[in-house]
């Protein structure tokens, strides 16, 4: 299925086309037909599965599609979610999909000042997002009229329980008028949960897909510790048994991935780089190397693989340790693929501890260690972090937002990296 099957239009297209989404998610495919067709939907599906682009993708569309005739913009859809960081990834992808469209967003939430989204409000715009309890405090003051709203999302809402936000969305939910879409997602479908669903919802078309957690059996996954220093010598280490036939290496940063690409190269292996900074011609070029197997290791960005869909890969490299856990689950689902045996091998230094620690937990399973080879670390005893670390997960403990919410806010507080990325992206986001 393609998205112009779903009906998409153009410049939405284009939009996914220049992110690479090569073709609709699960959650995309059974959601947005229902959405443009102007149903209510309950979406039992995770983070990792696609679940933004399914509510925003039709959202923008009707809004581009309806004739804008005030010149004064007023909320039109209202995005609801747990957390700040939510919001401003929900405002991310929004940004992203809306480019080629005269759509404005912008988002609100707690723990800054609220000068700036006041002054945003008061210009008006077509899309908030906000988390429920800067939404309130700014509707008490008179900054936001929710009268015309037409879409209501409620993204995450079993953690906006957790979270105890429940009053302050029955007080939200009062002001929006009763002709509207909802839009309800969650990660569970627990009794409480379904209580709210039935208060919001109106005849809704239920879609869920399977958690995200589920790493393929067919995988085998192994990990090897070593230095920051170790991790090219080791790559090529690797490289030099050629049982691995294809491989897909992934790196955090464009640059990183140019780095690794060229210095495979200079040591006489063949290798291509793909990111978003690279044009559309030399993306092409790449992935028909490694498609055609004239290329043998391909080196991507999380965002530039995610179009890449290639049969009977034989190796997944993490040359980089993903942040999120279902990155991980997502990178490694590139092998083991329609019956056929992958393998995952993951290049883990000290300071990524606490993200293997995270996929164990997310994924329920142990990583087999590989204790010798050349470069074997002695880091993580330096670290404090005892190697069996991976095998800690608790048996039965559900992988869940709860879980990934503490361990990712330990993780900001340990890692300064994290601390200047949402700086940055803080100041760049907020209006
Ligand atoms: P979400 O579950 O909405 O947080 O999305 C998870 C990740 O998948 C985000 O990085 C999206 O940019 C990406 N994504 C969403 N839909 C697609 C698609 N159809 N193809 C490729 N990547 C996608």
């Amino acid at each position: 299925m393609t998205f112009s099957e779903l009906k998409l239009i153009k410049p939405l297209i284009t939009a996914l086309d220049k992110l690479n989404y090569t073709q609709p998610t699960p959650i995309q495919q059974q959601a947005i037909p229902h959405v443009l067709d102007g149903r209510d939907i309950f979406g039992c599906a995770q983070t990792g599965t696609g679940k933004t682009a399914a509510f925003s993708l039709p959202i923008l569309q009707f809004l581009s599609l309806k004739e804008q005739n005030n010149n004064r913009r007023f909320i039109k859809a209202l995005v609801l979610a747990p957390t700040r960081e939510l919001a401003l990834q929900i405002s991310d992808n929004i940004l992203a999909y809306s480019k080629g469209l005269n759509i404005s967003h912008t988002t609100v939430f707690g723990g800054v000042s609220q000068q700036n989204q006041v002054k945003d409000l008061r210009r008006g715009v077509d899309i908030l997002i906000a988390t429920p309890g800067r939404l309130l405090d700014l509707m008490n003051q008179g900054f936001v009229d929710l009268r015309s709203i037409e879409f209501f999302v409620l993204d995450e809402a079993d953690r906006m329980l957790d979270m105890g936000f429940i009053n302050d969305i029955r007080k939200i939910i009062t002001k929006l008028p009763a002709k509207r879409q909802t839009l309800f997602f969650s990660a569970t479908a627990a009794p409480d949960i379904m209580k709210l669903a039935d208060t919001l919802l109106k005849n809704p078309v239920k879609v869920s897909v399977t958690p995200v957690s589920s790493a393929s059996e067919m995988v085998s996954q192994r990990v090897y510790y070593v230095s920051k220093e170790n991790k090219r010598s080791l790559l090529k280490h690797l490289l030099k048994d050629n049982s691995i036939e294809h491989a897909l290496v992934f790196t955090r940063t464009k640059r990183g991935a140019d780095r690794v690409a060229k210095e495979l190269n200079s040591s006489g292996i063949l290798a291509a780089a793909i990111h978003g900074d690279k044009s559309q011609g030399a993306r092409t070029k790449a992935l028909k190397g490694f498609k055609d197997r004239s290329i043998r290791i391909l080196v991507a960005t999380d965002i530039a693989s995610r179009g890449i869909d290639v049969d009977k890969l034989s190796h997944v490299i993490n040359y980089e340790m993903p942040e999120q856990a279902e990155t991980y689950v997502h990178r490694i689902g590139r092998t083991g693929r329609a019956g056929s045996e992958g393998t995952a091998l993951s290049l883990c230094t000290a300071d990524e501890m606490p993200y293997l620690k995270d996929i164990s937990k997310l994924i329920r399973k142990d990583i087999e260690i590989v204790k010798s080879h050349p470069f074997s670390s002695n880091e993580k005893q330096s670290a404090g972090i005892d190697q069996q670390i991976i095998s800690n997960h608790r048996p039965g403990n559900t992988p869940g937002h709860n879980n990934k919410q503490t361990t990712n806010k330990n993780r900001r507080r340990q890692n300064p990296r994290h601390k200047k990325n949402n700086n940055e992206k803080r100041n760049s986001k907020i209006l």
